[in-house]
């Protein structure tokens, strides 16, 4: 991959930022995203942030090499720490990163408002999903999309949200929040796969839990709770 050619998972990311956007990229390791959409000409400006100094050093390196300095600022910080006001950013990425991780940057950046909150966030957990589907109910943003795909044999999910009138409150179901409110409607191939992975795995975790000395009641009806959703959604 590189600036010119990003992953499908990138691009489907990249897709969904809108044309004209000032941009935030967070976890920016190699700053592809800010780069290939600023190439583009699809972005006006973008933040690269970074925290750790490795991939801060290759995202500045390709940042240079493109000649992009004063339109893509790379910044060596924690999360949204990276975004100041005068960047005044409208579009968020966080991408290759687990669920917790995400809610734990966009907590942090809401509370120490780095994060306005009418922002469209566009998010790619690696994992989590349901805690980043949370995160965005909890905080007034509805999802406004999802998409999901299949690379070099690993499922990855995009979950894309928009604020919300905090008059009008937001209440996805638990399965919503589980399966992803356009997801479990559309049911498409990829996803139908992903949950026969994920059922397969689970039934591996209720076989162990079950076999334990002090069986966990709580956690085995949990896991019998999302078996019962997954068989629902299968075909
Ligand atoms: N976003 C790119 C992508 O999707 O291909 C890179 C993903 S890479 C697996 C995750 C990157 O996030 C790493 O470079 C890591 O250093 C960075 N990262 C992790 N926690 C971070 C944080 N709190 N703030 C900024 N960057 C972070």
């Amino acid at each position: 991959m590189n600036e010119h050619g990003l992953s499908q998972r990138l691009a489907q990311v990249g897709a969904e930022v809108p044309e004209g956007a000032r941009l935030a990229d967070i976890g920016s390791d190699h700053a592809y995203l800010p780069v290939a959409l600023m190439l583009a000409g699809k972005i006006d400006y973008a933040v690269a942030g970074e925290v750790v100094k490795g991939p801060f050093a290759s995202a500045c390196k390709q940042v240079a090499k493109n000649g992009l300095a004063e339109k893509v600022v790379v910044r060596l910080a924690d999360g949204l720490d990276a975004v100041v006001a005068e960047d005044a950013i409208d579009t968020v990425t966080i991408a290759g990163m687990g669920g917790t991780l995400i809610t734990s940057i966009l907590e942090k950046g809401r509370q120490g408002q780095r994060l306005r909150g009418d922002e469209r966030l566009i998010l790619q957990p690696n994992v989590g999903e349901r805690n980043v589907r949370r995160w965005l109910q909890d905080n007034h943003y509805q999802i406004v999309a999802e998409h999901i795909l299949e690379e070099n044999d690993k499922i990855y999910e995009i979950i894309v949200g928009m604020p919300q009138p905090p008059q009008q409150p937001l209440s996805y179901s638990e399965k919503e929040l589980f399966f992803g409110p356009f997801l479990g409607v559309e049911k498409n191939p990829i996803f139908i796969k992903k949950w026969q992975r994920e059922q397969k795995n689970r039934l591996r975790v209720l076989d162990q839990l079950q076999q334990a000395e002090n069986p966990p009641r709580e956690k085995i009806a949990a896991m019998r709770q999302q078996l019962a959703w997954i068989e629902e959604v299968l075909p």
